[in-house]
């Protein structure tokens, strides 16, 4: 399933955050099967998120993960720019409101908040774009929410990254409808200084499993350098895509020992 990733966030552009969710959502996603396209940070600006929105739809995104920028401050435009860029209305949706509610009857009876209310900063973390499916958030507030443009699957979840990881779990069962198969990734370092002289090597394997992509990433440097093969394959189970892995690469090690 063809998946882009947009993070949101000032912090993340200035280098005081680390954009740590992007890459916990595509080394998760990424394991379940999914095929992870393209990750771009932007900013939290409403032209720059519908931008980038608009743009992976345009490349037939079947799946669009977007972190950040859900809270209550007026900072948070995500969602405003999310339906703008799909053109929907927003309106308070009332079953997010009502995990709102609870959420903050739950901190105001732990002590947290010091009223229950529902003022309107915390009631705007219930105004979804028109047939958003809310996500309970169980570690914070703001819900995630889920929709559909087309054939393309929309997951917003908040930027705090344990309610990220919460949320994209209990996301799961609505994202990863009709995957087919799973990535598996098998690699093999070598003492080639010369990655120009893999070149026919890597043909050859491709040629024979036309199903495995094999790739070559210098590491070290001058004397030290080595190379580092990455095969990749798609298949439908781990067993059969490690076994055609292990085959892929035998065949790499044999051709490097008898041509280079
Ligand atoms: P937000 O949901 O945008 O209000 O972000 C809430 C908190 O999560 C802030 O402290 C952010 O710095 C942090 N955060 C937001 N996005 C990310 C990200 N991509 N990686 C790591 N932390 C993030
Ligand atoms: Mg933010």
């Amino acid at each position: 399933m063809k998946t882009f990733i947009i993070a949101v966030g000032d912090e993340l552009l200035s280098g005081r955050t680390l954009d740590y969710n992007s890459y916990w959502i595509s080394k998760r996603l990424t394991g379940l099967g999914f095929e992870v396209s393209g990750i771009s940070v932007v900013p939290d600006s409403l032209k720059e998120i519908e931008e980038i929105v608009l743009r992976y739809l345009e490349k037939e995104a079947q799946l669009i993960v977007i972190t950040g920028g859900l809270g209550p401050t007026p900072g948070d435009i995500t969602l405003e720019a999310l339906s703008k860029a799909l053109r929907r209305r927003m309106s308070v949706e009332p079953r997010a409101l009502e995990m709102v509610k609870d959420k903050y009857r739950q901190l105001f009876e732990a002590g947290h908040v010091s009223n229950p209310d529902i003022t309107e900063d915390r009631k705007k973390m219930a105004i979804l774009p028109a047939d958003s499916v809310p996500i309970f958030n169980a570690v914070g507030v703001a819900p995630g929410v889920f929709l559909t443009q087309g054939s393309t699957r929309i997951l917003v979840l908040p930027g705090v990254p344990s309610e990220m990881m919460y949320i994209l779990e209990m996301a799961i069962p609505l994202i990863s409808e009709k995957i087919g198969g799973v990535i598996r990734i098998a690699e093999l370092v070598v003492d080639v200084g010369d990655e120009s002289a893999l070149a026919p090597i890597f043909r050859e394997v491709m040629q024979k499993f036309p199903q495995v992509s094999v790739k070559s990433y210098p590491a070290g440097f001058g004397d030290q350098v080595r190379m580092r093969i990455i095969a990749s394959t798609k298949t439908n189970s781990v067993k059969d895509g490690d076994y055609i892995l292990s085959k892929a690469l035998e065949l790499v090690k044999s051709l490097i020992k008898n041509s280079i």
